[in-house]
């Protein structure tokens, strides 16, 4: 059995590092196992500009602690009519890495998201242009539609026409959760990519009504049904070089999960490569780990592999019920879990 595994160091490919307080206690989760993340913009005010996005990377990096060597990557919040020649601008000065796709309403903060992709037509015609990836949040947001089926309404309806329009846009299909996005980004160009959390893996839609209300298995894109959790396991632990690790960790003080409305999104940082270890362990796939945490990301990303290595072991590892953060605390991923790796250096 193998005790010891050791990976070239992953990079995280979406994550939420909020701010302020809440920023201060999730970095380091964050930095000690990736070298790189993709930070998500969606702060209230949204990150629209360069400069602002500059300005919250130099928050980010004074949030970890020093000895940790971690390069955020920082992301333009797409709004209708958004300025191309400032994301040329950014990109260009090396600030924006990518820009994101929220469809107004779709998640946390997203009131100022895109009414109509084709407000941003010529933002996504530069980013073309320029090799910009385009990240997106890939649900509908009409109510109308079926809460488990916004993904594989949002492929139809808008992404599949991005992608005849804009044939040569990278764009990332984030926190994909359905079999739908799946065999869509497999059956697209090699310019289309999707990441995977590692809770779409882990559960499916059950684990948020097993024996009650589970505010802390919600977040969006929901957890579908089983087929398609099946389909994600598929994808990620299979090999292909389309598919890659993007936790989408998203820090939640407990008060706000355990509410009356409580807030979108599973903190899945602290224990992230762990994780996803166990999914692939169970499917047999422990040797393409490296390949979906630390490799196939920055190949579609155009950047260079970590120079540096990891090392997880196999170790009973208890999940704390709670982690304390910003005067209050948050739920974990696993919270009473215990997990059979952990990572050490
Ligand atoms: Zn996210």
């Amino acid at each position: 059995m193998t005790v010891s595994l050791t990976l070239r160091r992953p990079d995280d490919w979406h994550v939420h590092l909020r701010d302020g307080q809440m920023l201060a206690a999730v970095a380091d989760a964050t930095a000690r196992q990736f070298a790189r993340a993709i930070v998500m913009p969606n702060l209230k005010p949204p990150v629209t500009t360069a400069a602002a996005a500059a300005a919250y990377r130099d928050r980010i990096r004074a949030a970890v602690s020093p000895g940790l060597k971690f390069e955020p990557l920082m992301t333009c919040y797409l709004v209708d009519g958004i300025d191309s020649d400032e994301l040329v601008r950014g990109h260009a000065q090396g600030i924006f890495t990518a820009a994101k796709l929220y469809p107004a309403h779709a998640t946390t903060n997203s009131a100022h998201g895109v009414t109509d992709v084709r407000h941003i037509y010529p933002a996504l015609e530069a980013m073309q242009r320029i090799g910009m990836p385009l990240l997106i949040h890939g649900e509908v947001t009409d109510h109308t539609v079926d809460i488990f089926d916004r993904e594989a309404v949002f492929i139809e309806r808008i992404l599949k026409s991005v992608v005849a329009d804009f044939p040569a846009l990278k764009i990332v299909f984030e926190h994909i959760t359905t079999k739908d996005a799946v065999d869509f980004v497999r059956d697209s160009g090699p310019n289309i990519a999707a990441t995977i959390t590692p809770h779409h893996l882990a559960i499916n839609r059950n684990a948020m009504f097993e024996g009650g209300m589970r505010p802390h298995f919600y977040c969006l894109p929901v957890a579908k049904r089983e087929l398609h959790r099946q389909a994600l396991r598929q994808a990620a632990t299979g090999g292909d070089p389309k598919f890659f690790l993007g936790t989408d960790s998203a820090p939640h003080a407990v008060e706000t999960k355990e509410s009356d409305c409580g807030c979108a999104g599973i903190y899945c940082a602290p224990l992230a490569i762990e994780s996803y270890a166990r999914v692939f362990e169970e499917e047999g796939a422990l040797d393409r780990l490296e390949g979906f945490a630390s490799e196939h990301g920055p190949r579609f990303y155009g950047l260079p592999l970590n120079p540096d290595f990891i090392t997880l072991e196999r170790v009973a590892t208890p999940v704390p019920p709670r982690i304390p953060a910003a005067g209050t605390e948050i739920v974990p991923f696993h919270a009473g879990e215990v997990l059979d790796w952990r990572f050490v250096a």
